[in-house]
């Protein structure tokens, strides 16, 4: 059972969370609950850094970041004991989470669930620090944002539990973020392809590499309200999908993402060789490239033209990176910093031509301009300029006719200043 920022985010979400988690354990299941930081602490614990630091080391980044979830879990067991039950709570390390030493964004590499089990062994609910592990080198890591996901679901792994429940703040997956789209359907059934291109094209409800883990390891994810006992949404394989929906949509989802930069690099040298070396600098740099786009020139001898996006946290990275290939491989490097990215997603666009024709004509019914375009057989990505992608999103929600009963969220966005 895990529970996000919002579900923990005071003393009374945790004694709630903690009675929920109780509840389980009454039912006769071995529990294991996996906590997030509460509330903004992880932001907050960002800017701390940012205070005293220009460009704060990464390892001390992760020690400092890691004390969020292990305040949550405390309290938690606090809380789960004056329930008059025993629990234990564990960090990162202790419950046996090895991850390789990429600090700020480790991968979890293995789970030795031995301490985990002897604890559940001797009827304990046991509390797991989300979004940390230890290294093959001894230190304290972090997952990424969002990653105590991957530690719920790499801890149900590794004890093969019948289901990894994620609870947080709105009832489910939707077909589109309820704060973009407050009419958007609460999606009963997703198979693990389809949330792994939600998540890879920004719905941030699930981590990505929580659904790459789940699918890898067959973990069944139900995604639910930590407000309500509702069902939410089950993520499962795609033969269980197809026997529990008779009919397919042909859209599942729109998802978005607002955090996208784009360096285009001009002049490039036309000769094989030349993007190996370019993308192998990025990699080296630990820079996640997501859609690229090379422009061919038509006469030989002429210079291409290549264009990627980033997330815009990686972008200074980037550049740095490709600086000592600047003038050698390439003429010019430019940027562009504000953009976003706009996606449809769905198993049934597989077998439906037109999908992406119609894509295009809503977009450009709202005059907005597609700066790159990519797609896999279940997904069809645009990138536009930032500001413009809550329109995007609720023109091709609309235009898909995804719309459902909605949901009350917890708290405003808009109001709050955000999208
Ligand atoms: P937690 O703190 O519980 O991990 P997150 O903030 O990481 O919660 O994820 C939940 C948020 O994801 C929601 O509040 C919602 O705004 C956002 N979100 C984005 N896309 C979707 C979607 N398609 N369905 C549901 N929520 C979404
Ligand atoms: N606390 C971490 C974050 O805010 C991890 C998580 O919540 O999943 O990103
Ligand atoms: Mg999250």
């Amino acid at each position: 059972m895990k529970f996000g920022g919002t579900s923990v985010a005071d003393a009374q979400r945790i004694k709630r969370a903690a009675a929920r988690i109780v509840a389980r354990r009454r039912e006769g299941y071995a529990v294991v609950g996996v906590l997030s930081a509460r509330g903004k602490t992880t932001d907050e614990l960002i800017a701390m850094a940012n205070e005293v630091s220009s460009d704060p080391d990464p390892r001390e980044m992760d020690m400092l970041l890691s004390t969020g979830e292990r305040i949550s879990c405390a309290l938690c067991a606090m809380a789960i004991h004056d329930l008059g039950q025993k629990a234990i709570s564990f960090t990162g390390s202790q419950a046996g989470i090895v991850t390789d030493t990429y600090h700020t964004k480790a991968r979890i590499i293995e789970v030795r669930a031995d301490r985990i089990q002897a604890a559940l062994a001797e009827g304990m609910i046991v509390l797991v620090a989300g979004f940390q592990g230890v290294s093959t080198a001894a230190d304290v890591t972090t997952l990424g944002r969002g990653g105590s996901d991957t530690t719920a679901v790499a801890v149900a792994a590794a004890l093969g539990a019948q289901e990894c429940e994620i609870y947080t703040d709105v009832p489910g997956v939707y077909s589109a973020d309820p704060r973009i789209v407050p009419n958007a359907r609460k999606l009963p059934w997703l198979s693990f392809e389809e949330t792994l291109e939600m998540s890879a094209s920004g719905a941030g409800v699930l981590q990505l590499r929580s659904v790459e883990y789940a699918r890898n390891h067959r973990v069944r994810i139900h995604c639910r309200s930590s407000f309500s006992d509702d069902p939410g949404t089950l993520v499962t394989s795609e033969a269980e999908v197809s026997e529990q929906m008779e009919e397919r949509p042909l859209v599942t989802a729109v998802t978005h993402s607002t955090s996208e930069s784009m360096v285009t690099l001009a002049g490039v040298e036309h000769r094989p060789g030349v993007a190996a070396e370019i993308f192998d600098a990025l990699a080296h740099a630990n820079v996640n490239v997501d859609m690229i786009d090379q422009n061919v020139p038509l006469s030989r001898g002429g210079a291409a033209e290549i264009s990627f996006t980033v997330p815009h946290e990686d972008l200074r990275t980037a550049t740095r990176a490709l600086e000592p290939l600047s003038g050698r491989l390439f003429a010019e490097c430019h940027t562009r910093e504000e953009m976003g990215k706009v996606s449809i997603v769905g198993a049934g666009m597989r077998t439906h031509p037109g999908v992406a024709a119609q894509v295009f004509r809503v977009l450009s019914d709202e005059g907005i301009n597609i700066e790159m375009i990519s797609t896999s057989p279940i997904k069809i990505s645009c990138v536009i300029a930032r500001e413009q992608v809550p329109l995007a999103v609720r023109a091709l929600h609309g235009a898909f006719e995804l719309e459902g009963e909605g949901t009350v969220l917890a708290e405003d966005p808009f109001a709050a200043g955000g999208l």
